[in-house]
C-alpha cells in the first residue's frame, strides 16, 4: 500500500471509527458471541491475493464489533474503566504512522524526549516527588515485574552479576495483601522469588486495607526464621474494592527491614490529578517506585502504564545492556529507555499521552474524574438506603461493591447465613444484567462470597446511565 492508497483507505477508516463510536450506545455492552464464533468466520489461510479495503472494513463491522465487549459504552461498569479517548486514538495512529524504532535515543530522539517530557508533566500533575523519574511501560503488570526485579537486585547487592538468586544464602520474601492484583503474585513468581515467599499481611476487615501491625508481625516472624524481607507491594486502589493500604505507616516498617516499597496504583493513579485525592499516597516520599495506568480511568488508549522510580541509576544498573551495535557518541548525555525496562524495541507510546493531554486538556479530564467520583457516591447512597441491599466496602474511588441480600440469607449484622443460596442469587442477577446487553457489571469474590462490582468511569457515562443501571440492578435482583 502506497501513501495515496493509504490516504483514501485511511479517511474511510477514520469515518468508520467515528460512526462506530457514535453508535456504541445502541450496541449490547457484553460481546454477544460464544467461544470459537469469531474464528469460525475467518478463513483458515492467509489471502494470497490482496483484498479490497471495502471488504476488510465490512468485516470490521460484521465480525469484529459483535466480538468485542464495548468498554467504551456509557453503560459499561465492568472490571475497571479502559477509556480510549479519541484524542489518544489519534496519537496512537500517529505513532503507527511514524513507525519509529525505539531502541536507543539515536534511533528516534523524539521518542525518548517526548516521553521524558510527558512523563514529567504527569509526575508534576500527580504531585509525585520532584526527584523521581518515570518511564512508560506497556502495563502495570510489567511495571510491577520491573520494580520487583529492581528490589531483588537491591536486596542482593546485584546478585544478577554473580550466580543470581540461585546462589543466595537465604530466601527473599515479598509482602502484600491477598487483595493485591493477580499481577503481583505473577511478578513475584517471574522475578524468581517463588510464590511460597509471597506473604499476605492481614487486612482491616472493614476497609480491606493492609493492617500495618499484621505486617510488622509477619516481618518479625520471617526475619527471626532467617528469611530476608526484600519488598512490599502497597496497594493503592485494589481491584476488588479499591482499598487503600496505609503507605505512610508501611514505609517506616520497610525502612526498618531495608525493603523496597512498590506502590501499585494502577487504577487509582488517575485520581492523583485531583489535589483532594492526594491523600491516597500520603507517605510516598519514602517509597521506591509507583506505577499507574493512564490506560484505565484517565483515558489514554491501552497500552500505557507509568512507572516512576526514586533511584533511576539503580534501575538502569539492573536493566542495562551495552552491545556494540547500540553504542553512540552521545551515550552518557541522553536517556536510554531500553535500560529502564525489559524490551529493547519500544513503541512511541508517549504520543498518545501527548495527544490526549493536549487535545482534551487537564481541566476537562479533572472534571470528568470528579464527575465519576460523584456518580459513585450517588449510587452508594441509593444502595445504602434501599432495603435488602448492602454496600460491602468503603467507596474510596469510583467503584461500588454491593450485594442484594434477600431476607433469610444474611443476618441484620451482615453475617452470611446461607452462602450457597446467596451466591446463586448474586451470580444469577449479575448474569442476567450482563446477558441483557443493557449494562455490564463484574461479580467478584469478597471474603469468600460473591459480590458485584460496579466500576463507574467510562468516558461517556453520565448520571442518567448510572440511574438506569440502578433500576436495572433492582429489576434483575427482583426477578432472580
Ligand atoms: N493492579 C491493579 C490494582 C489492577 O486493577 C490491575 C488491572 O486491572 C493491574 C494491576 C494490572 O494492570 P495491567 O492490565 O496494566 O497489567
Amino acid at each position: 500500500m502506497g501513501p495515496e492508497e493509504f490516504r483514501v483507505a485511511g479517511h474511510k477508516l477514520i469515518d468508520w471509527i467515528a460512526d462506530y463510536r457514535a453508535r456504541i450506545p445502541q450496541l449490547p455492552v457484553q460481546a454477544q458471541v460464544g467461544p470459537g464464533e469469531v474464528a469460525a468466520k475467518l478463513p483458515g489461510r492467509a489471502p494470497e491475493e490482496a483484498e479490497p479495503f471495502a471488504r476488510v472494513l465490512a468485516d470490521l463491522g460484521d465480525i469484529i464489533v459483535p466480538g468485542v465487549t464495548q468498554v467504551q459504552h456509557p453503560r459499561y461498569f465492568g472490571w475497571f474503566p479502559s477509556n480510549a479517548s479519541l484524542a489518544s486514538v489519534l496519537g496512537d495512529l500517529a505513532t503507527s504512522g511514524i513507525g519509529a524504532l525505539g531502541i536507543t535515543w539515536q534511533s528516534a530522539p523524539a521518542l525518548t524526549e517526548v516521553e521524558e517530557v510527558v512523563v514529567e508533566w504527569l509526575r508534576e500533575l500527580t504531585a509525585l516527588p520532584e526527584s523521581w523519574r518515570g518511564v512508560i511501560q506497556d502495563t502495570a503488570s510489567s511495571a510491577c515485574l520491573v520494580a520487583l526485579l529492581a528490589a531483588r537486585e537491591r536486596a542482593t547487592n546485584y546478585s544478577e552479576a554473580r550466580g543470581g538468586l540461585q546462589a543466595e544464602r537465604a530466601p527473599l520474601t515479598v509482602y502484600t495483601t491477598e487483595h493485591a492484583h493477580s499481577s503481583i503474585a505473577k511478578a513475584v513468581a517471574l522475578a524468581g522469588f517463588g510464590r511460597e515467599n509471597l506473604r499476605f499481611a492481614d487486612v482491616d476487615p472493614v476497609t480491606y486495607a493492609m493492617d500495618p501491625q499484621a505486617l510488622a508481625r509477619i516481618l518479625a516472624e520471617d526475619a527471626a526464621q532467617g528469611l530476608r524481607p526484600a519488598a512490599v507491594v502497597v496497594n493503592v486502589g485494589t481491584t476488588g474494592t479499591t482499598a487503600v493500604d496505609p503507605l505512610a505507616q508501611i514505609v517506616p516498617l520497610a525502612r526498618q527491614y531495608g525493603m523496597w516499597v512498590h506502590v501499585d496504583a494502577a487504577m487509582a493513579g488517575s485520581a492523583l490529578l485531583l489535589p483532594e485525592m492526594r491523600w491516597l499516597i500520603d507517605g510516598v516520599d519514602g517509597a521506591d517506585s509507583l506505577a499507574w495506568n493512564p490506560h484505565k480511568w484517565l483515558g489514554t488508549v491501552l497500552d500505557c502504564a507509568l512507572l516512576y522510580v526514586a533511584d533511576p541509576a539503580h534501575l538502569i544498573r539492573v536493566m542495562s545492556t551495552n552491545p556494540s551495535y547500540l553504542r553512540s557518541a552521545v551515550d552518557g548525555e541522553v536517556t536510554q529507555y531500553k535500560d529502564w525496562g525489559i524490551p529493547l524495541g519500544r513503541r512511541f507510546r508517549a504520543l498518545k499521552l501527548w495527544f490526549h493531554l493536549r487535545l482534551d486538556g487537564v481541566e476537562a479530564i479533572r472534571a470528568r474524574l470528579r464527575r465519576d467520583l460523584e456518580h459513585a457516591r450517588w449510587l452508594a447512597e441509593q444502595v445504602s438506603s434501599a432495603p435488602g441491599w448492602r454496600i460491602l466496602a468503603p467507596v474510596a474511588l469510583q467503584t461500588v461493591v454491593l450485594r442484594h441480600e434477600p431476607s433469610g440469607l444474611v443476618s441484620d449484622a451482615g453475617a452470611v447465613l446461607d452462602a450457597d443460596a446467596l451466591n446463586a442469587h448474586t451470580l444469577a442477577w449479575a448474569d442476567s444484567v450482563n446477558r441483557s446487553g443493557a449494562a455490564l457489571v463484574t461479580p467478584a469474590l469478597l471474603d469468600g462470597t460473591w459480590s458485584v462490582r460496579v466500576s463507574i468511569g467510562a468516558e461517556r457515562t453520565e448520571r442518567p446511565d448510572v440511574e438506569a443501571l440502578w433500576r436495572l440492578l433492582q429489576q434483575a435482583a427482583a426477578d432472580a
